[in-house]
């Protein structure tokens, strides 16, 4: 298949130690996977997690000191584009590990654990896995119910509880657990990561019957009563609430790099299509309005790929890095999803057919919006960010300062009416979050481009800012008619929408 849509920077691929390893990963990738097989066997083909360790991908958000290659966060996005260019179970998988599966223990371990976890981790002898959600805590992990507490006779800890929908869950060694604390660190209750093997007692439970990321392990962790010592407490006893939302801010930042390969793959998909296809005497590509949706989907990746490297740049910024990885996860997941579907459409009644590949891509897509949290969760957390810390202005002399401008305007004219009450309403902050979701990528797609563009990286830069420019012009515009809404929603809960 034809590749219509290499990263911008491909082309110093020779100097760039990043680009030169994802040109290898590809090219093992292209040859070794198949991702139509690994969706009908709901596994991973025999021998592909060695090879990939083998070609070390499994240590690129590591450390050197700990054995890895301390790519960082832009290099474990540039490894989980180029894995999800080919599969996404696979850059699931490995985009899992690089990311919430061994950010904990990178950033807040200390050197004893890093020292007996990370070099096992970064060789890819042990796999990792992360574990939030519970069955009664999924977007509010403010009510984790699985419990660490400090027995004080033993001086170890009695772990209790039960997590749901564990990536990697079959196949980790290592899982780093988020847990409500009872008396560590002197505090009544906290929140902490601890560091499990499967060893110490984990039940793991069935593998889920997935819509799509099929290749991917998806399982129950059942903790029951584990007696765990102290030394898998991972950062300040009690007070790791702030480390599992940095692990996440890092991990849903290496998914969203995912987004970027699947829709890398969508757009080649039905470029090879509509290359070949011919209705009304042409090709569909010579097609104005197909020629259009092109344009948008290629346009759209490049603001994703934008996004994506504006996240990485601020890896040790905490806040920033809050800031554009919800960014990143909520624009990235839901324009993969759009391009997903472009690329089906533009099939015809083929892509509806599981043997084009089309419809893969598009069931692997799904989660993207939901897991590593719900877009509309997030959306309203940027809002409230952008009350507490607005966004700067931007001056870039583009369509990225008029989406800056509308952001401002509906902010500041909302504090000017009702202060800090639209930090208590849920439907406000949302919309803000969406606009500044809209700002920050455009910002990035400015950055991205450069000063002194290619004119094709040019017309990209320009085609993705009139596009951004109409959802914020639209979202502006969009207003909520809250007064109906209790008048149509309580009775769908009596009667239905009979
Ligand atoms: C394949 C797969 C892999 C996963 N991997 C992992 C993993 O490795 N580790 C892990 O810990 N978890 C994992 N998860 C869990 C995932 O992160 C959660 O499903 C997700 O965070 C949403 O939580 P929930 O399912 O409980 O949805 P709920 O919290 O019940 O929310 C349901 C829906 O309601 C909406 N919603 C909820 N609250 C609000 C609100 N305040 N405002 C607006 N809308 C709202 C959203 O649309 C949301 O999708 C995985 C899930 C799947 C399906």
């Amino acid at each position: 298949m034809t590749t219509t849509v290499a990263p911008r920077d491909a082309a110093r691929s020779q100097d760039d130690p990043v680009q030169a390893f994802c040109g290898e990963l590809r090219r093992f990738l292209a040859v070794r996977v198949d991702s139509a097989r690994i969706d009908a066997e709901h596994a991973l083909p025999a021998g592909l997690l060695t090879e990939l360790a083998e070609l070390g991908v499994f240590g690129v958000s590591i450390p050197e000191a700990w054995g890895g290659s301390e790519l960082g966060l832009s290099g474990a996005c540039a490894v989980v584009e180029s894995l999800a260019r080919y599969d996404r179970a696979v850059a699931t998988t490995v985009g899992l590990h690089l990311g919430l599966g061994t950010r904990g223990l990178v950033a807040f371990a200390d050197d004893a654990q890093r020292e007996r976890w990370l070099p096992d981790l970064a060789s890819g002898k042990r796999l990792g896995a992360f574990a939030t959600t519970e069955p009664g805590a999924g977007s509010d992990l403010s009510r984790l119910a699985t419990r660490a507490r400090l027995d004080q006779a033993t001086g170890r800890l009695r772990v209790d509880g039960q997590k749901i929908y564990v990536t990697n869950g079959g196949l980790a060694q290592t899982y780093t657990v988020a847990v409500s604390t009872e008396g560590l660190g002197g505090a009544a209750s906290g929140q902490n990561l601890l560091v499990l093997e499967r060893d110490d007692g984990l039940k793991i439970g069935a593998e889920e019957v997935k819509l799509g990321l099929r290749g991917s392990s998806t399982t129950s962790l059942y903790l029951d009563e584990l007696d765990i010592p102290m030394d898998r407490v991972v950062g300040v006893p009690g007070a790791g609430h702030r480390d599992i939302s940095q692990v996440l801010a890092f991990g849903r930042t290496a998914m969203a790099a995912g987004c970027n390969g699947t829709a890398w793959a969508a757009i080649d998909l039905a470029t090879a299509h509509v290359a070949e296809r011919k209705q009304f005497g042409k090709t569909l590509a010579a097609q104005p309005v197909i020629r259009l949706q092109l344009a948008d989907m290629a346009a759209s990746l490049f603001a994703m790929r934008a996004m994506v490297a504006a996240t990485g740049d601020v890896e040790h910024d905490d806040a920033e890095l809050e800031r554009r990885s919800v960014a990143a996860k909520v624009y990235c997941s839901e324009t993969d999803w759009t391009i997903c579907d472009t690329s089906l459409q533009l099939h015809g009644g083929s892509g509806y057919i599981e043997e084009t590949g089309a419809p893969l891509l598009l069931r692997d897509a799904r989660i993207t919006r939901i897991f590593e949290g719900a877009n509309d969760v997030l959306a309203s957390r940027m809002g409230a960010l952008e009350l507490i810390r607005p966004g700067g202005h931007a001056t870039t002399g583009t369509e990225a300062d008029e989406i800056s401008l509308i952001t401002h305007e509906v902010r500041t004219n909302w504090q000017a009416r009702d202060g800090l009450k639209v930090l208590r309403d849920p439907v406000r902050l949302h919309k803000l979050g969406r606009l500044a979701i809209l700002r920050e990528v455009a910002v990035a797609t400015v950055a991205y481009a450069g000063p002194h563009p290619s004119p094709r990286t040019a017309a990209l830069r320009d085609h993705a800012l009139s596009r951004l420019l109409q959802a914020a012009e639209a979202a502006a515009r969009a207003v909520a008619p809250i007064a109906t809404v209790d008048a149509i929603v309580d009775p769908l809960f009596d009667s239905g929408v009979a």
